[in-house]
Parts: C-alpha cells; structure tokens; sequence
C-alpha cells in the first residue's frame, strides 16, 4: 500500500487515525525521543548514486504552509539536494507525492526528517 497517496486522499478533511504512517509506527513500539520532533509532512527524496528513494519528515517550521499562512515572513526552506548514506547526493523527487498531514505529528527516532535549528536560514538534513 502506498499510504503517501492515501495520505493525500484524507487531507484536507478530517485525518483518519488508522491511516497515520507516524502514530502506527509508534504503535509498533518505535520509540522517539521526548519531547518529540513534531512534522507536518514530508517530501520523497532520491539517492543518484544507490538509487534509495525515502520520506525526509519536515519539523514545523520549515516549508511550513501552516505557519506560512500565519507569519508569510517566516517562510524557512529545506535544501533541493541532500546527502544520502552512501555519500551520494539526493534530490527532492515524485513532487506531486509530497505529504502533507494537516497538523502536527511527532516522528519515531528512525525517521529522516529536515530539522528546523533556529540558527540555519534553511532545514538541517538528518539522515538515518
Ligand atoms: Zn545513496
């Protein structure tokens, strides 16, 4: 199941519980560190060198359209091309395919994500 696409099926609209990637890999008793990194979507991103294709969560605040709408001169971005594991370089792939979750949700400590650190002008990537 591809549940990036039934992702966006549910939003906007109310999100179902049970289709929540975040919370069900929790339930799997993944664990995350406290208080939690908290995402409001994520954008498929793809390895040129291995070819590895995965899901970089996005921590509040970086290409935020919840927080944009509120302070628009906040926007804050996430770099295009990223380091992969195998020290090749990813771009930001399948565009159409970007989550978006409709609120915010935390992310188990397994997940990629762009971290927002308030001292970058652009979103940190943390691969993992
Ligand atoms: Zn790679």
């Amino acid at each position: 199941m591809n549940w990036a696409r039934k992702a966006k099926k549910s939003v906007p609209g109310e999100w179902n519980m049970n289709d929540m990637p975040v919370i069900k890999a929790l339930e799997k008793g993944e664990t995350y560190t406290y208080p939690p990194t908290m995402v409001h979507g994520a954008m498929w991103y793809k390895c040129e060198k291995c070819c590895k294709k995965w899901r970089m969560w996005l921590e509040k605040g970086l290409e935020d359209k919840i927080q944009d709408k509120l302070e628009p001169d906040k926007h804050k971005p996430v770099p295009f091309t990223i380091m992969c594991k195998c020290g090749g370089l990813a771009n930001h792939v399948f565009w159409q395919d970007d989550i978006s979750l409709g609120g915010y949700r935390p992310i188990s400590e397994h997940m990629s994500y762009f971290k927002n650190d308030p001292s970058k002008d652009c979103g940190v990537p943390v691969v993992r």
